[in-house]
């Protein structure tokens, strides 16, 4: 089943079954300036969960963009070494305002799961919350799954907050079983344990708490039903292929990277990571843009800036030396225009922003490969085989030179580099820059993501941040 089938599949079902379909919002949040993406379906009905705000409508399905770059939800760092993560996705998910409960949503997944998508039962399992006897026996009675089969884990897994304060409730996972070969092996193992075999593709969130300031948890007068599924997971289950990057949504932008790279089958395999991580990021860059976000050195365009950068660093390093983005990402409006028409209407902007960041970019390198080149001459004529860390850190802080850059242009000229050195350095910057400024970080540091070194950014913590650098290094 392709891709788009299951994403109008999905619509129809719950369409048929009274829910009013809405059409995604933008990656940006409209009403959460605390959120730098949208990063679940639930986010443009934030309000009408709180109660602030009503609609004429009491269910509702959409096909959701999100962004898990960056924030609270971050899977940047894992996107290319995993299977099934990506910084950018589509949720697919229905939603209960107030309306029906536990019951019908389990009964809705297990009908769609089965009926719809046509699953074979004895491969589906279901997580719930250890507290959650009601959803533990109804996947029981409305679905016929056996006890075996139900797991009951803890709040970190399937407990669901929207803050501290607000409401809250258990989730309940479903997850597929791809084979005891796609494992560990062990043939007693469940999805508790992540070991590649089992695949959650669905969440159900049951909105049935109010949490107060002091964590006490309350039943809401209204119960809501929230719920994620992930189409390009599903769409690797449908298929029958071990990753996301070998579905219909992928196949497409893997193929042009490696039509740019001029690789043999054998060089794309080898290569994958860096594949992986150039077609997810070609799909998140143009969606970004689309969405009105550019480059730059805050917020949201920061990390646009990252990503865009890393792709680049990544096409580099599987011999890609011109400009090839802006080609990956004429890919992703092909194969998903017609959905997402703003990928289509845009298109023009999005090529534009991206040559552009391109172009700088690629100039920052040059630069960089000037000075590094220039400082290995002046080391080895006084007989030196080390770079040391002050200067790379230097490259780093002053050029934007990523230090996984230095090491490998080191290794070619028989030069190592003193990457303990270098640490020092950063760390007294660091030091430095937290006593002198309630910035923590500085344009220079945009180019961490590159280097190699650990990068978390934590979003916005208030609401007056909103808007400034807030990226830890
Ligand atoms: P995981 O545990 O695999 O990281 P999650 O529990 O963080 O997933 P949820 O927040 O429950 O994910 O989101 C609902 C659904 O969205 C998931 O079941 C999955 O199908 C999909 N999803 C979540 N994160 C990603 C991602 N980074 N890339 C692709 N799909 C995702
Ligand atoms: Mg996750
Ligand atoms: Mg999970
Ligand atoms: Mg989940």
């Amino acid at each position: 089943m392709k891709s788009s089938e299951i994403r109008s599949k999905f619509l129809e079902f719950f369409e048929a079954r009274g829910h009013t379909v809405v059409p995604s919002s933008s990656l940006v949040p409209a009403k959460d300036p605390t959120l730098l993406f949208t990063n679940s379906g639930m986010v443009q009905f934030k309000d009408v969960f709180l109660g602030r705000e009503s609609r004429s409508y009491t269910r509702a399905t959409t096909a959701q963009k999100c962004m898990r770059a960056g924030g609270k939800h971050n899977d940047l760092e894992n996107v290319g070494p995993s299977a099934r993560h990506l910084t950018f996705f589509e949720m697919l998910g229905n939603f209960s305002f107030g309306d029906y409960f536990k019951r019908e949503a389990i009964g809705y997944a297990w009908e769609f799961v089965t009926q719809v998508l046509g699953l074979e039962p004895s491969r589906l399992w279901a997580t719930v919350h250890y507290t959650d006897d009601e959803a533990a026996s109804l996947w029981q009675e409305v679905a016929g799954l056996p006890e075996s089969r139900i797991i009951r884990m803890g709040d970190e897994d399937n407990f669901w907050q929207m803050a501290d304060v607000g409401p809250c409730g258990p989730n309940s996972e479903i997850f597929y079983d791809r084979g005891p070969e796609k494992g560990c092996g062990d043939p007693n193992c469940t999805p508790a344990h992540d070991c590649g075999r089992f695949w959650e593709f669905w969440n159900l969130v049951f909105m049935q708490y109010y949490q107060d300031e002091s964590g006490n948890r309350t039943p809401l007068p209204k119960k809501n039903i929230d719920t994620g599924l992930g189409l390009e997971r599903t769409s690797a289950i449908m298929q029958g292929v071990d990753s996301i990057f070998e579905t219909d949504l992928f196949v497409p932008i893997m193929d042009e990277v490696q039509r740019i790279a001029g690789h043999s089958d054998e060089d794309r395999r080898r290569e994958i990571v860096a594949y992986r991580v150039i077609a997810d990021h070609s799909r998140s860059l143009a969606f970004l843009i689309a969405d009105g976000v550019t480059p730059g050195n805050e917020g949201r365009s920061y990390v646009l800036r990252r990503i865009i950068r890393r792709a680049i660093r990544f096409g580099r390093r599987i011999g890609i030396e011109g400009h090839f983005l802006s080609d990956t990402a004429r890919v992703v409006v092909d194969i998903m225009g017609h959905h997402y028409t703003e990928l289509e209407d845009q298109w023009s902007f999005i090529d534009k922003v991206t040559r552009a960041e391109e172009e700088h970019f690629s100039r920052t390198l040059a630069r960089g490969v000037a000075q590094l080149d220039d400082l290995i001459d002046k080391l080895s004529a006084s007989g030196q085989k080390e770079i040391p860390g002050e200067d790379a850190f230097r490259l780093y802080d002053t050029y934007g030179f990523p230090l996984d850059l230095t090491l490998e242009l080191a290794r070619d000229r028989g030069f190592s580099v003193d990457t303990e050195g270098f640490k020092r350095a950063m760390e007294r910057q660091r030091a430095q820059s937290r006593a002198a400024s309630t910035f923590t970080a500085k344009m220079p540091a945009a180019y961490a993501a590159l280097s190699g070194e650990p990068t978390q950014f934590t979003g916005y913590t208030t609401l007056e941040d909103t808007g400034r650098v807030m990226a830890i290094i």
